[in-house]
């Protein structure tokens, strides 16, 4: 039975956007008064009037809670701050400018309540209104690190779900300091259905995701999952290796036979200059993982909350 349903919102310098997004999510609270809703709204050290909109809704609206960063941690860090101090049956994470539309909710609901599920998850089927060059390198994304890694991202996955209490307790188990959501909430596993809908452009304001963001969003998401990288820089070493022994034997014989004068400096800078590269690069993925040890062995937190109305706050962690 579920009866509490919690929602997490990453806001980040999102005053635009933050009153249409409120209206238009109670509007489908109303319709469903079998639940009791509660908003929890994270505030990402947002620039602008963020903070004193969410005091103002909080003060109207008993239903609205807020969690205010010190500074901005970044939206990985917003819905882990989000899970980490939410308590309901059923917690979705849902975006603050309604591209994840909130008229699925009573579906999703229905389904988690009715069928054999543990979530219900949503995904877009088109990529209208987004650069062709962005959807062409998204969709390139999802192949490779389906087939590289057993995250189990599926192509035009939303953060946007609703799931049961079991798995908000798993995802806040999850306390790595590098976190690609998507990926961990494919690794925990459970019961998921997937729901697809065209996509919706933002109601207000602006994307916070540049090209070059997304990029290192996605080695962020690939490097998180898959050790196939550090295959692919001991394997180059094997296959140059075995080149090598065959140049080697190839060069001794023809010397026997043919008692060749050495010849061919252009190709010998050309090899070394190519070898030379290669061994950069694997050093670069080996650097790449051992960046990443270190901020894990650090333990810094995730996130700190320097202003919130919630009770009894898990401020840190
Ligand atoms: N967001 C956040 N911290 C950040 C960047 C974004 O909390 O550092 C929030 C943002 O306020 C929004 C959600 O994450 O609610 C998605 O951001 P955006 O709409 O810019 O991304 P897009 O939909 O373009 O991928
Ligand atoms: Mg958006």
């Amino acid at each position: 039975m579920i009866k509490t349903v919690a929602l997490i919102i990453p806001c980040y310098n999102e005053q635009e956007v933050l009153p249409v997004f409120y209206k238009t999510v109670t509007e489908v609270f109303d319709k469903l008064p079998q639940y009791a809703f509660k908003l929890l709204f994270v505030n990402d050290g947002s620039r602008d009037e963020t903070l004193s909109i969410l005091r103002d809704l909080a003060k109207k609206d008993s239903r609205v809670t807020y969690l205010s960063f010190s500074r901005n941690f970044g939206k990985e860090a917003a819905m882990y701050a989000g899970f980490c101090n939410v308590d309901a049956d059923a917690v979705a994470v849902m975006d603050a400018d309604l591209q994840d539309p909130p008229s699925l909710l009573p579906e999703m609901l229905s389904i988690l309540e009715n069928e054999d599920y543990d979530s219900v998850a949503t995904r877009r089927v088109t990529r209208e209104g987004e650069p062709p060059i962005r959807s062409f390198f998204a969709r390139r994304f999802y192949r490779l690190i389906n087939r590289i890694s057993d995250a189990d991202v599926v192509d035009g996955a939303r953060d946007f779900r609703l799931m049961r209490r079991e798995m908000v307790e798993a995802i806040v188990a999850m306390s790595e300091y590098n976190r690609f959501s998507k990926g961990i909430f494919g690794w925990i596993g459970f019961k998921t259905k997937w729901l697809p809908y065209k996509n919706v452009e933002r109601a207000a304001g602006q994307t916070k995701w540049s090209f070059w963001g997304l990029v290192k969003y996605s080695i962020d998401g690939i490097t998180n999952f898959s050790q196939a990288p550090l295959s692919i820089a001991s394997y180059s070493g094997i296959v140059f290796m075995m080149i090598a022994f065959i140049m080697v034997i190839f060069v001794a014989v023809r010397r026997l036979i043919f008692g060749d004068p050495v010849a061919g400096w252009a190709s010998t800078i050309c090899i070394i200059l190519f070898i030379a590269g290669i061994q950069l690069m694997c050093i670069g993925i080996m650097g790449q993982y051992m960046a990443k040890t270190y901020m894990e062995v650090k333990k810094r937190p995730h996130f700190i909350i320097s202003e919130t109305n919630c009770e009894d706050p898990v401020k840190i962690r």
